[in-house]
């Protein structure tokens, strides 16, 4: 049974993030791999050694305040999961918040997990449109792409980025980077939502959330006729090369 755990399903969900999580468990099932969802929210207890995949989605100003004074609570157990292998996936606030802080537009900073080595600071204008961005999974050079809407501009430190931006502005619109990758935790701006368009990645996180559960299993090709279309379309529009 693969364990998955969305984490503020009723604050942290913008522009259809739980898609994600649809996504997650319909591949599963397609391929007959039990999979179960939890979804907990502000000061709920959750047993991290219990969850195979954590999920956290993008909030406003707002709800990331809300879900920053809950996580803190959390912030020991989550680095002792992360560093054992718990396979988390972070979209923009959720991604944030995972980081030193975010500095508010108009001053203030909700603190991060500090989990992983950046910050995030708001900018003049949102960040907004399509993106595409080059990323390498399992070995293997791949196009992500979704949609983007973020005011904060994220800096990373001694932290690999998820991806390079081929379109589109990614981290903070300036260094070409996209999202933070650091052992099984994926932070990403992208939403739209992300994995119904990118089933390479969404496959790459449910391996390694069999991996975690110490299964290794051969997922069997999925057809993915609808994802490929809705590729074609946004890569067209970035004037891009279809894959
Ligand atoms: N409040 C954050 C920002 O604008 C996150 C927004 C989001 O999750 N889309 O940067």
């Amino acid at each position: 049974m693969l364990r998955i755990c969305h984490l503020y399903p009723d604050l942290l969900n913008l522009y259809g993030d739980r898609g994600n999580i649809l996504v997650l468990l319909q591949r599963c099932r397609w391929r007959g791999i039990p999979v179960s969802l939890r979804e907990v929210r502000y000061g709920e207890p959750v047993d991290l050694a219990e969850v195979d995949l954590l999920f956290l989605g993008g909030g406003s100003d707002q709800a990331q305040r809300i879900a920053a004074e809950d996580l803190s609570s959390r912030a020991a157990d989550l680095r002792d999961a992360v560093e054992k292998g718990l396979v988390v996936l972070a979209i923009c606030g959720g991604y944030q918040l995972l980081g030193h802080y975010y500095r508010l537009p108009g001053g203030g900073e909700l603190p991060g997990l500090g989990l992983i080595d950046f910050c995030t600071e708001a900018g003049p204008e949102r960040l907004i449109g399509d993106i595409a961005v080059e990323v390498i999974l399992g070995g293997r050079k791949q196009i992500l792409c979704g949609f983007e809407n973020h005011s904060g501009r994220t800096y990373l430190g001694q932290v690999k980025p998820l991806g390079r931006v081929l379109r589109g502005f990614g981290n903070n619109g300036r260094d070409g980077t996209e999202g933070v990758r650091y052992r099984n935790v994926f932070g990403t701006y992208l939403h739209g939502p992300l994995l119904p368009k990118n089933p390479a990645l969404a496959d790459h996180l449910i391996n390694l959330a069999l991996q975690r559960r110490g299964l290794r299993v051969v997922l069997p090709p999925l057809r993915d006729f609808w994802e490929k279309e809705a590729r074609r379309v946004i890569l067209r529009r970035l004037h891009l090369p279809e894959q």
